[in-house]
């Protein structure tokens, strides 16, 4: 019995002595460095921080901090200078007294902890220091065994050679698990005192700083007075070991503490932008450095990743505040409710300012986007792309072309308009005012639909329509079509987002930027892993931006984007959308200064017939009143390719004095080319010829043109043929007034002749 006892114990000093053995030569090793670095150890991939960060840069071209991104985990970051000295002393008198003398291992420590483990086959191996747990944190490396203590020992002598005591210690105070779902200081403080952790007493933060060593047993909501017994221990730790003085101590466990049970400010959700500006990063990590989505999302929040995003927080706030408050939306009973979005870009960069995806206080992170996840049917908002900048580029049309509000059979499909009947012949202009959809058909059948489906799809940057594809119901599907590409019934439909680029170039001279998140993206060694280049793409010529703007801004001046009208003065063109269905609503929108987009409609598609007004002009103007505020008000830029005539809307020709006295002359833009040579001859001397009518035709136009005054008469030697850039704008006088509704087109009106 004795020999075997005597065996035994030979066995154990053996352990015990190899075990001294082996983690002498690892603090050796930390100590000289002859181990070299461990690879499987890299910052990159570690659980826990090196927590990425997100800046924005201000109008003076200042760069500040955004945000720090984190994972989903009631954590909230507090920066060591945040944290009182009192909750530092705390942590490290009762967690690791030698802290700030030992190398991350402290060896007295391990040595004890050995014998214990070899003695009393404890369960827990004990002794670890501040630096080992953060590694242990880090890595989840939880499982206990000498080899991995050795490793975990080895790490923590690594990361003590590459961080100071002060980046350990703020890491571990921002990782430490307190009981309650808490993740670090600042979170129990919110949690357990309803306050931030830079406000903490003393005594608060003897009683924080206990709970760590067993959560379950000093968790101060189920045992208060454990708690309380183990935060005497810590402020007596503290004493003996000269943190606070004899008087600070007593005053400390004098004071009366009572818990709270606040529900902790979480990382609040972080914004739609935030969520954006990580997807589409992610997204970039695996398509332009081949990674794989999980090392991608590590290397995202964990790699110490500094982000430069193109948000403007002004902007964004501006945003939410509108999006956050139900009243600015409809009022709608039954569940659920309808849902809207909105998008603000730079429209000569493509840059996002600021993104909200939904109505309501944000409550999670990286949720459903519907400004930038979501398809939805564009409805009216579409013509502008697809039908009117095709067309005016082509030459086709000015805005004071005549075109035919009639109705339409296509081979048995007859679309009809928003409102009953139809208006006659009427400008190119009035008709996108009105938002009339028989026009804008004739329109694009003169356009063509290869030519304005190119046009929507490669020049304005539009992904999401479907050229031809059979699908899984066994059906073919096309957007390449008149009633898609001009009433906006598509396949799957558009995103806020792309809607927005592709308004840019109407602001921007008529160059195209892809939207974008993010400028930059650095990694933690300061290498630049991602960047965006601003690539502009010329979308049409700047005189058809123009003119497409100028019409979009008659939309809001008397059209039915009227509730859009900025009362600042600051000019405006936009496009209503609706579909026939009523399920969608938009407003697409621009100032000088920025395109916005707001989408209204139920997630699960249904009609809004309801409505008693277009919600989302409303909320576009709240938000662009209140982002263009600080900006001085400025008008379009008119290019020199412009030039301002006054036109006959009878005929469409050069306006004389008699046209003038008639009433019918406008003043409208052209690009210099496109001017009508001919001059009215519909009006004379002797009176009025038959006149087609005309709906609503503007006096005045916005814009900083110099306006024609209409010569007396008719000069000598006119041309009697148009300029080329108007379809089928007969010269010759109309012979009968088109009457209004019935009257199909005829040969010889003076309107486009398109069935
Ligand atoms: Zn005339």
């Amino acid at each position: 019995m004795k020999r075997i006892l005597r065996a035994f114990f030979r066995v154990f000093f053996i352990a015990l002595l190899i075990g001294m053995l082996l983690i002498g030569g690892v603090v050796a090793g930390g100590l000289f460095g002859i181990f070299g670095d461990d690879s499987s150890f890299d910052i990159s991939a570690l659980n826990l921080n090196f927590t990425s960060a997100v800046y924005y840069t201000d109008s003076a071209g200042q760069t500040h901090e955004l945000e720090r991104l984190y994972e989903s985990q009631n954590r909230i970051w507090a920066d060591i200078s945040k944290v009182p000295k009192y909750m530092q002393d705390a942590i490290v008198s009762i967690e690791d007294e030698r802290f700030y003398k030992h190398n991350g291992v402290d060896i007295p420590r391990t040595l004890k902890a050995t014998l214990t483990y070899v003695f009393k086959g404890s369960s827990s191996f004990g002794g670890s220091t501040i630096t080992q747990q953060l590694v242990k944190n880090m890595t989840e490396d939880k499982q206990i065994d000498p080899s991995r203590k050795v490793r975990e020992m080895w790490r923590a002598l690594s990361l003590e050679r590459k961080f100071s005591k002060q980046q350990i210690l703020e890491l571990y105070l921002n990782t430490i698990y307190l009981a309650n779902n808490c993740n670090g200081v600042e979170a129990a403080a919110n949690k357990y005192f309803g306050k931030d952790v830079s406000q903490l007493t003393l005594a608060q933060c003897a009683s924080i700083a206990g709970i760590t060593q067993y959560p379950a047993l000093y968790d101060p909501l189920v045992n208060p007075d454990k708690n309380i017994e183990k935060q005497h221990i810590v402020l007596k730790k503290m004493l003996s070991l000269g943190k606070i003085t004899q008087a600070e101590y007593d005053a400390a466990c004098s004071e009366k503490l009572s818990f709270l049970n606040k529900s902790v400010k979480e990382n609040q959700a972080q914004s739609y932008f935030v969520d954006q500006l990580i997807n589409d990063i992610l997204k970039d990590l695996e398509k332009q450095k081949g990674y794989s989505s999980a090392f991608a999302e590590k290397l995202l929040y964990n790699g110490g990743l500094k982000i430069y995003a193109t948000i403007d927080p002004a902007v964004q706030k501006a945003m939410e505040d509108v999006f956050e408050n139900s009243a600015n939306f409809p009022k709608v009973s039954g569940n659920p409710k309808p849902q809207a979005a909105m998008v603000v870009l730079d429209p000569y960069t493509g840059a996002i300012k600021g993104t909200v995806g939904g109505i309501g206080e944000k409550s999670a992170d990286r949720v459903l986007n519907r400004a930038s996840m979501s398809l939805r049917q564009p409805g009216s908002s579409i013509k502008p792309l697809s039908v009117y900048a095709p067309a005016i580029e082509r030459g086709l049309i000015s805005p004071s072309s005549l075109v035919l509000d009639a109705p339409i059979d296509i081979a048995g499909w007859k679309p009809s308009n928003y409102y009953s009947g139809y208006k006659g012949t009427v400008t190119a202009r009035n008709a996108l005012e009105q938002s009339m959809n028989t026009p804008a058909v004739r329109v694009l059948q003169e356009v063509g639909v290869d030519y304005s489906f190119q046009f929507v799809t490669k020049k304005l940057g539009i992904t999401s329509l479907v050229e031809s594809e059979t699908r899984d119901d066994g059906k073919a599907y096309t957007d390449k079509g008149l009633s898609p590409l001009a009433l906006g019934g598509l396949t799957d439909g558009v995103c806020a987002t792309e809607m927005a680029a592709a308004y840019a170039p109407f602001v921007n001279s008529g160059l195209y930027y892809p939207p974008y998140s993010y400028t930059r993206v650095v990694d933690s060694g300061g290498k630049t892993i991602l960047e965006h280049k601003v690539k502009p793409m010329v979308a049409m010529s700047e005189e058809t931006a123009f003119l497409v703007n100028s019409m979009l801004n008659s939309v809001v001046e008397r059209g039915t984007g009227t509730a859009a009208k900025l009362s600042s003065g600051m000019p405006a063109g936009g496009k209503t959308g609706t579909t026939d269905d009523q399920n969608d609503r938009w407003f697409v929108g621009f100032t000088p200064y920025y395109v916005g987009v707001v989408w209204y409609g139920y997630d699960q598609p249904k009609s809004l017939e309801f409505l008693a007004y277009h919600p989302c002009m409303p909320v576009w103007k709240k938000v662009m009143e209140q982002i263009n505020k600080p900006l001085p008000v400025k008008e379009f830029t008119v290019p020199r390719g412009i030039s301002k005539v006054s036109i006959c809307t009878s005929s469409g020709k050069r306006a004389t004095g008699f046209c003038n006295e008639a009433g019918t002359a406008i003043n409208e833009y052209f690009k210099s080319a496109d001017i009508p040579a001919a001059y009215c001859n519909a009006h004379t001397e002797a009176g009025i010829n038959a006149t087609p009518e005309v709906s609503s035709a503007p006096n005045e136009l916005p814009g900083g043109a110099a306006q024609e005054t209409p010569p007396p008469n008719p000069p000598a030697g006119t041309s009697p043929t148009g300029k080329p850039g108007i379809i089928n704008i007969n010269p010759a006088p109309v012979a009968t007034p088109v009457s209004i509704p019935t009257a199909p087109p005829k040969a010889g009106d003076n309107i486009i002749h398109l069935d």
